[in-house]
């Protein structure tokens, strides 16, 4: 189970290192925008300071984890694709919504091992059904009025627990 939830970089075409932005206050070497690659970033999609970006201020890429979410985004591109980088460049909205649901399917995987009332567990289980049919197949429709409600119901379903054990009213 837990390879689900693995970044393969060596599949991956350093998405993570264009799409988010960062800055030197969170950890990183220096400042960049969303959307712009990263200028250590080479043309075969790796890391050129990758052994040395400790020493040189790059915890923040040491401790990110996209959950999988970077080669399930690169693999929705053709291998025509993969050489192109506007293509590459328009498959950034992809990763953004494939780490939102990685990271939800991967706590709603982990509350497998909650004490939940039967209603839940099933609640749970269709929900990581359909995070699974969107993350792993590479040409899901991903469009956010597919994919927002999924999201919404399993924000509210995993914030009721976390009310429930904190003995706030539920707002699921
Ligand atoms: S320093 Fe390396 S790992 Fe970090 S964003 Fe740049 S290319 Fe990616």
């Amino acid at each position: 189970m837990a390879e689900i939830f693995q970044a393969d970089c060596e599949n991956c075409l350093g998405l993570c290192c264009i799409a988010l932005r960062f800055n030197r206050a969170d950890g990183f070497g220096h400042d960049k925008s969303a959307g712009d690659p990263c200028f250590y970033l080479d043309a075969r999609h790796r890391c050129r300071i990758h052994d040395r970006r400790e020493d040189l201020g790059y915890e923040g890429c040491i401790d990110f984890d996209c959950l999988g979410a970077g080669q399930r985004a690169s693999a929705s591109l053709s291998a025509e694709e993969r050489t192109n980088p506007a293509a590459i460049a328009g498959v950034q909205t992809r990763l953004r919504i494939l780490m939102a649901i990685q990271e939800l399917r991967q706590a709603l995987t982990e509350a497998g091992a909650l004490d939940l009332a039967a209603p839940d567990h099933a609640r749970r289980q269709t929900l990581l059904t359909q995070f699974a049919a969107f993350a792993d197949d590479p040409k899901a429709d991903l469009h956010e009025s597919r994919v927002d409600p999924v999201l919404d119901s399993a924000r509210a379903l995993i914030r009721s627990w976390r009310d429930e054990r904190q003995g706030a009213p539920s707002r699921s």
